[in-house]
């Protein structure tokens, strides 16, 4: 078995769940006490999601390549950095390290077009929705994305920050998505890509009748199957 490399703390919360994912995907697949090798780094969030405010991605950058270096010094098999929006330095930390990088969006896109689903609503942090890092890599797969409006933008980027990455989990927020989520549907969207690390923990299956795509969830499932692929 492969040794999964993880880059996490963004937040340690999302972290603690692919921790946990990788474990039951690893058991679920060879049973008995088997378990996941997984060779760990795990960040201060605080000083990253201050250079993201100030937008000194040189700054994230930096920090991250030197981290996956260490997941890799540490020998993990490849790597997978456990957040959507640090995907939009992937391609710098996949240039600094030896071991591949499991891309976060290429796995999310093969599981949409999987189903056979073309056309989806992103949520995510202001970064994720409004940067092209990410809205490009998903049309580079052929689907169509939609975004919310600016000001939902602005109510689920505080979300994000001020309770998902804190370990708060409330119902009046996950309305708050539900709603936003019903105005992608009217968009168009025939699912919803829960584009940020923490939201699967919020938003579940049983609470919406709009597909899911949860992308914590597939990243760990993806790293499964490639670390029981020797
Ligand atoms: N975990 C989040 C994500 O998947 C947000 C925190 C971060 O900026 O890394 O995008």
């Amino acid at each position: 078995m492969k040794t999964i490399g993880l880059l996490g703390g963004m937040s340690w919360e999302s972290t603690g769940h692919y921790y946990r994912l990788l474990n039951e995907g690893i058991k679920a697949a060879r049973g008995g006490l088997h378990s996941a090798p997984i060779a760990m780094v795990s960040v201060d969030f605080d000083p990253l999601a201050r250079w993201m405010q100030e937008d000194d991605w040189d700054a994230v950058s930096r920090h991250l390549c030197q981290s996956a270096k260490q997941v890799e010094a540490a020998g993990a098999d490849f790597l997978m950095l456990g957040s959507n929006t640090m995907h939009k330095v992937a391609d710098n930390i996949a240039a600094a390290i030896d071991i591949p990088l499991l891309h976060l969006i290429d796995a999310t896109a093969e599981a949409i077009k999987a189903q056979g689903l073309s056309s989806v609503g992103l949520l995510g942090t202001r970064t994720t929705m409004d940067d092209p890092f990410y809205t490009d890599r998903l049309t580079t797969h052929g689907l169509t994305v939609h975004v919310p409006m600016s000001t939902a933008q602005d109510r689920l980027n505080r979300i994000i920050f001020e309770e998902l990455c804190l370990g708060r989990f409330t119902d009046p927020s996950r309305r708050e998505l539900l709603y936003i989520m019903a105005e992608l549907e009217q968009a168009g969207a025939e699912c919803i890509v829960e584009g940020c690390t923490e939201i699967g923990m919020l938003v579940e299956p049983s609470h919406t009748g709009q597909p899911l795509f949860d992308t914590t969830r597939i990243h760990a499932q993806a790293a499964v199957r490639l670390a029981l692929d020797d």
